[in-house]
């Protein structure tokens, strides 16, 4: 199964993100020893007890909601926080990470699911934050893109226009806001039950559990 997806990202160009969570590190290794190198955890503590006893070329990524106390901890164990959700979260990242002089790579997640239940931001609430002179400062925060998670239905056509809603928001804060940032590139959507849907969408960047590691 994993060698499947694996060559099906590859001819279309996207990211694999192999979400682990819940899972054994011997788990982890087979799907490290079959090339993959970037794994995602959504809990701060998980992530860190695995990347202590897995190999150093693993690239870790946050996919889940961070709480603002937690930073400190991940701050320097993490590649890529694809869940920030909120301002306070952009200032504190940005604060932790100024302390161990590093800047550190991050997705803006939006709301687009239907659900009262996910996080992430608005974007006609995030746009006054972007031109003010309080985003300019944050020198320590790499922004690399979106993230969203589409609602948890069987509506395809619902899970469709989702996706291409975050698209559309990538496409407008890139020109409007991230024009000069050569790095803001990507647009992580699709899971396991969408994920062929998030890269006719546009995805650039999948995150995929169970598909890859069975059921949890
Ligand atoms: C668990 C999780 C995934 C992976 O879900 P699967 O359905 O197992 O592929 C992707 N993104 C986030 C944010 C998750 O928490």
């Amino acid at each position: 199964m994993f060698e499947k997806i694996q060559n099906e990202l590859q001819a279309t160009n996207t990211t694999l993100v192999a979400v682990s969570k819940t899972k054994p590190v011997e788990q982890i290794l087979e799907i490290y020893q079959l090339g993959q190198r970037i794994f995602g955890e959504n809990r701060v503590q998980e992530l860190l007890s695995k990347k202590d006893v897995l190999p150093k070329d693993i690239q870790w990524h946050l996919i889940g909601h961070l709480q603002t106390n937690k930073v400190k901890y991940i701050i320097d164990c993490v590649d890529l926080i694809h869940s920030v959700d909120s301002i306070k979260l952009l200032q504190e990242i940005n604060k932790q990470a100024a302390k161990i002089d590093r800047k550190i790579p991050i997705l803006l997640q939006f709301k687009i699911a239907s659900e009262d239940t996910k996080y992430g931001f608005d974007l006609p609430a995030l746009i006054p934050f972007l031109e003010s002179e309080d985003f300019g400062n944050l020198q320590n925060v790499a922004f690399q893109g979106v993230m969203g998670m589409a609602t948890f239905t069987d509506d395809q056509d619902q899970v469709r226009e989702e996706f291409s809603i975050l698209k559309h928001i990538f496409t407008q804060l890139k020109n409007q806001h991230f024009q000069d940032n050569q790095d803001f590139i990507h647009i992580s959507m699709g899971m396991s039950g969408d994920y062929k849907l998030a890269i006719e969408e546009g995805s650039t960047m999948v995150r995929i559990g169970s598909l890859i590691f069975g059921n949890r």
